[in-house]
């Protein structure tokens, strides 16, 4: 029997992989499902063309064994296995692509979803085995090989017996050292949760003998152990299934199964997308924010399958900043299941994805606005702020999405309103949409600079979050129509004839304001007569672009 040397660069990738990784070393199994996955669909996708061969759905399944005596983990299949050749070619070479990328990512590794981002599936079951033996018959092969391994020093292949068509993946499992434990992937809770969590979804069953506790027979109070096979994963994937099928409750279940939120969602969006890239997804407007969401600690993205796979817990790249409330999921056959967080940035696919999300969650929060208010000013209270930062960063690269979408307090409906509807209502003579800002809508009535305008009869939005001034200064219109502020010192309202006459009374009193100028020195810039006032006897005011609130808060801000 001859040993072969694996390829120089595998060599290399798989003694780093070895010996420098050691996060989520469960994903292994992830790996060897979906290559035996591959491998069904290889033989289903053959038997839609070749009328020889007959895809009986019974006869394909993947068993995952567990032998503890013998400290091995079995991932068998009934795919459509391995010549000698294929053995040597597939087993024995990394992909380019995937060393390549791992030589980037080395650099900045930080443990997430390690495998996937490598492209070299089949290797990562040296993370936790010694051995790993493949036996495997080709469906037009010339018998069955045994193809084995310890690890980096190469492999070893030889004809031996196997009876059906598939693969048997053989893992000695390591022994545990002081550091880490192995002893789990023998046990049958964790592989079943782990078979749970990564492949929940595969399209064939994958089954697993499961121990059982039933009473004896003829005994009320003797129990027995018995062995039994059992399917464990679900198969068919919620996001999968019709629309028309599904109940709310189903989408609620799947929130609380997948914990995207111990609340319950406010609305979801399930797409199923079948254009220049095809995927499903299921996407979750949440009732209530995250405890850690308005702060740094907070990671936004979408969980990425691959056909199934699960690939990637947050994929950051799914979502804009102003929709990273959005909970959810993303399935695509058009990706690939070792593509690199780093090639995932770049991928064509994945924007296009991505641009079509960020107008799906658009749409959704806007039908909330117009056909169910009371959610959507639900939605506004949790995450409006994100909305308006989403406004204010990008340079307001993102305005025209969001414009829309923002409420603000209305002086005269008492509520929540929209620019839009604000819009509507103006009165053709007003020339600008009005807003004051201040730290409460209790204190804004009160306001002495709201007077004039409110004495118009015009309506006056509240600004009482910190964002809002500085979100509506990227905005600067909407519908053509300016925003100014009540402080402002020119308000659009004073007739030619009226600013006359505070000039007049400003050369009257000049001495007085003079001296009130000087006593409030380095405080305010000016002290002039104003006709804005009605019942009260003084107001600040501002000139130019940043107003008194903004700039309490751009003094508030640590520089
Ligand atoms: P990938 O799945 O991304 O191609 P892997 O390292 O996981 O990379 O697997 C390498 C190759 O080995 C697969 O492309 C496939 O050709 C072959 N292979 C692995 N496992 C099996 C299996 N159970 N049955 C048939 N072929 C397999
Ligand atoms: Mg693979």
């Amino acid at each position: 029997m001859e040993k072969k040397q694996f390829q120089a660069e595998s060599k290399r990738l798989l003694e780093m992989m070895i010996n420098s990784i050691y996060t989520q070393k469960e994903i292994f199994l992830r790996e060897l499902i979906s290559n035996a996955s591959d491998a069904i669909d290889k033989i289903y996708y053959k038997a839609l063309t070749d009328e020889s061969l007959v895809f009986d759905k019974d006869s394909y399944y993947i068993k995952v064994i567990a032998d503890k005596k013998n400290r091995t983990l079995t991932i068998r299949d009934t795919g459509i296995g391995m010549t000698k050749e294929e053995l040597e070619n597939h087993l024995g070479v990394i992909a380019k692509s995937g060393s390549l990328a791992f030589k980037k990512e080395n650099e900045t590794k930080d443990g997430h979803a390690i495998i996937g981002q490598f492209g070299v599936g089949f290797y990562s079951a040296f993370m936790v085995a010694d051995v790993v033996t493949v036996i495997s018959k080709a469906l037009n092969g010339d018998g069955a090989y045994k193809w084995e391994s310890s690890g980096a020093d190469g492999y070893t292949i030889e004809p031996c017996e196997k009876e059906t068509v598939g693969t048997d993946v053989i893992l000695k499992i390591k022994e545990n050292t002081e550091e880490e434990s192995f002893d789990e992937f023998l046990e049958e809770y964790r592989l079943r949760a782990i078979i749970k969590k990564y492949s929940d979804f595969i399209r064939y069953p994958i089954k697993m003998d499961v121990t059982g506790r039933r009473l004896k027979e003829g005994s009320d109070n003797e129990y027995e152990e018995y062995q039994e096979e059992q399917r464990i994963n679900s198969m068919v994937p919620i996001w999968r299934k019709n629309k028309s099928e599904l109940t709310d409750e189903d989408y609620e279940n799947f929130y609380a199964e997948k914990h995207y939120g111990f609340d319950k969602p406010l609305a979801h969006v399930h797409i199923n997308a079948d254009g220049a890239v095809s995927y499903q997804a299921i996407l979750f407007i949440p009732e209530s924010i995250p405890f850690d969401y308005y702060t740094r600690e907070y990671e936004k993205g979408l969980e990425l399958y691959a056909n199934g796979v699960l690939i990637m817990n947050k994929c950051a790249d799914l979502l804009p900043d102003h929709f990273s409330f959005v909970k959810g999921m993303v399935d695509s056959e058009s990706l690939s299941l070792n593509i690199s967080r780093e090639m995932l940035q770049h991928d064509r696919q994945l924007k296009l994805i991505a641009k079509n999300i960020a107008s799906k969650i658009k749409s959704q929060l806007q039908s909330l606005l117009k056909n169910e208010r009371e959610k959507y000013e639900q939605f506004y209270k949790s995450f409006g702020r994100q909305l308006k930062f989403g406004v204010y960063s990008d340079f307001g690269s993102h305005k025209d999405v969001l414009q829309d979408l923002l409420m603000f307090y209305s002086s005269k409906e008492k509520k929540l309103v929209t620019l839009d509807e604000y819009v509507a209502r103006m009165p053709e003579e007003q020339k600008y949409i009005y807003y004051a800002s201040g730290e409460s809508n209790e204190r804004l009535e009160k306001l002495p600079q709201t007077e004039l305008v409110a004495e118009k009869g015009y309506e006056i939005l509240y600004f009482t979050d910190d964002i809002d001034e500085f979100a509506i200064k990227m905005l600067q219109k909407y519908k053509d129509k300016e925003f100014r502020s009540v402080s402002s010192g020119d308000l659009g309202i004073e007739a030619d004839d009226s600013q006359s006459a505070d000039e007049a009374e400003n050369s009257e009193n000049k001495e007085l304001f003079d001296y009130m100028t000087s006593l409030l020195a380095g405080k305010v810039k000016k002290v002039k007569a104003s006709k804005r006032l009605k019942s009260h006897p003084v107001c600040l005011s501002t000139e130019g672009e940043v107003t008194i609130e903004m700039e309490k808060i751009l003094n508030a801000m640590p520089n």
